[in-house]
């Protein structure tokens, strides 16, 4: 029987970097993968792919503005989905095969197959044509990661009534695409298909769309999108999703109690995902699951059984790549002796349509509900050369600070590059720096970065330069 110091179950972010990590530290380390390919949902069906088609539908949504910049296309542009959708495959396969190359590099031993637990120290893998063999191992990490939720009422067929995992792979450009939840992944992939000709049409239960980032950024993105041609219905409670042939049913209540119905082509079921713990057995090895299927952890990132930690989208916080991968590494750590750290409230979320929209600590709403006394300082892009040099003039940054100590306690940022900029934030907040520091650091002109160091600038005294 194979003996490890550490077996990892589940090769997504979270679990492909705890098994590197342990590979460093010195452990004899083994990875449990149930497909064929590594690197979870984030290489497969998250991440990777989702930005390959928005890459894609973006240089097409962008030569309609070339003839602003004076080149003139002749000829017809066309899109060959096939092609697009074949790229994009390519990319995943070769990220994969870039996890593989790792895990052999690092001497960590990979099995393809189900791991479910025999007890706290034994996990059976079982291979797809049945075969199955069992490992033992002294410390177990749990990295099963997540799956897409439904509602009770919508029959999801794959075809027509979709998935984000089908929505990376279909066949054709949707006439009208309904996308059910104004989330971050509905709206990615609504804005890969509205850029590839469709009609998208969001229907979101709350009264914004990405409810859980800054209310400013919720309505700029809106206003963004709104221009270029998506259609929203906040506060919208999805009563039935029905398909009659290629044709596909969405009813709606309105807050008045209305009911609206939207005919579309296909619909996309964006509604979140749930933590994945099918066929894991974790109560053979004692490790308690909550009913919504979530590891329960404490903040070392262990279960119930003291041998057992488990990471990333199966356990509580933002189900996020980087998150998964942050705990990944805290837990091999933790296992060499090490003292780790994780700051949740620093862990970036990023949205990457055009314009980006990205963020990181406290949104306005929270310092409100919390009593905490901030002040805010803003700068619109339309105000920096770059921006204006570029054509990318939508967004803004938002700066919190502490109204008394200057201490930067949320950046919100939407516009051109923001998934990179919100780095500097991050930088910053780790160092607890002030909106002062920032407002004192050179930067480059011209970037769109400056309109960080304006927007510091605008949170004391109303300072920004260029406004
Ligand atoms: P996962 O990546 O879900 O990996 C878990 C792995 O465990 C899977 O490969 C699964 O097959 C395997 N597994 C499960 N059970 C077993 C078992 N019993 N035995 C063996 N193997 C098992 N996050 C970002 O940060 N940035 C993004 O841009 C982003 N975009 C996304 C776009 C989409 C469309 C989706 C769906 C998600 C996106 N995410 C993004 C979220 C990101 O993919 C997840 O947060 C991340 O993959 C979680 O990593 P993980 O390691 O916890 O789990």
């Amino acid at each position: 029987m194979s003996q490890f110091d550490v077996t990892i179950i589940g090769s997504g972010p979270g679990g492909y970097v705890a098994a590197i990590r342990c590979a460093q530290l010195g452990f004899k380390t083994a990875i449990i993968e149930k497909y064929s390919t590594l690197g979870g949902t984030c290489l497969n069906v998250g991440c990777i792919p989702s930005k390959a088609l928005l890459a894609s539908s973006h240089h097409y949504a962008e030569f309609k503005h070339f003839a602003d910049h004076g080149i003139e296309v002749s000829g017809e542009v066309k899109i060959n989905l096939e092609k697009m959708i074949g790229r994009k495959q390519a990319i995943v396969d070769q990220t994969s095969g870039g996890v593989k190359f790792l895990m052999d590099k690092n001497n960590i031993t990979v099995f393809e197959g189900l791991g479910s637990f025999e007890s706290a120290t034994s996990v059976k893998v079982t291979k797809a044509d049945g075969s199955s063999e069992v490992i033992e191992s002294k410390n177990i990490i749990i990295a099963t990661g997540s799956k897409p939720s439904n509602l009770p009422f919508i029959k999801l067929d794959k075809e027509r009534i979709i998935t984000s995992t089908e929505a990376l792979k279909l066949k054709e450009v949707p006439k009208h695409l309904v996308v059910i939840g104004g989330g971050v992944i509905g709206i990615e992939l609504g804005q890969v298909y509205l850029r590839l000709g469709a009609q998208v049409s969001v229907v979101e239960y709350m009264d914004r769309i990405i409810p859980g980032m800054d209310a400013a950024l919720s309505k700029e993105l809106t206003k963004s999108l709104k221009k270029q041609g998506m259609k929203f219905y906040t506060s919208h409670k999805v009563q039935s999703v029905e398909r009659s042939g290629d044709a596909v049913t969405v009813k709606a209540e309105n807050a008045k109690g209305e009911i609206i119905t939207l005919e579309g082509d296909y619909s996309l079921v964006s509604v979140g995902r749930r933590p994945y713990t099918d066929g894991l057995n974790a109560e053979k090895a004692g490790v308690k699951v909550t009913e919504r299927g979530m590891i329960e952890v404490n903040d070392h990132l262990q279960t119930s059984a003291s041998n057992i930690y488990a990471i990333g989208d199966v356990v509580r916080g933002a189900m996020l790549a980087h998150k998964a991968e942050e705990e990944g590494t805290m837990v091999a750590e933790i296992l060499a002796g090490q003292k780790p750290h994780i700051d949740y409230n620093l862990i970036p979320g990023v949205v990457y349509t055009w314009p980006e929209v990205a963020a990181v600590g406290k949104t306005e709403e929270q310092l409100k509900a919390e009593g905490v006394d901030y002040k805010a300082g803003s700068f619109p892009f339309k105000a920096l050369g770059r921006a204006r040099a570029g054509g990318d003039l939508d967004g803004f940054v938002k700066i919190l600070a502490d109204a008394k100590t200057d201490e930067v306690l949320g950046v919100h940022m939407i516009g051109a590059r923001c998934a990179d900029l919100i780095a500097e934030a991050v930088v910053a907040m780790e160092f607890r720096a002030s909106a002062e520091d920032i407002s004192r650091m050179s930067h480059a002109h011209p970037t769109y970065a400056e309109a960080i160091k304006e927007a510091a600038l605008a949170a004391t005294d109303n300072r920004a330069l260029h406004v």
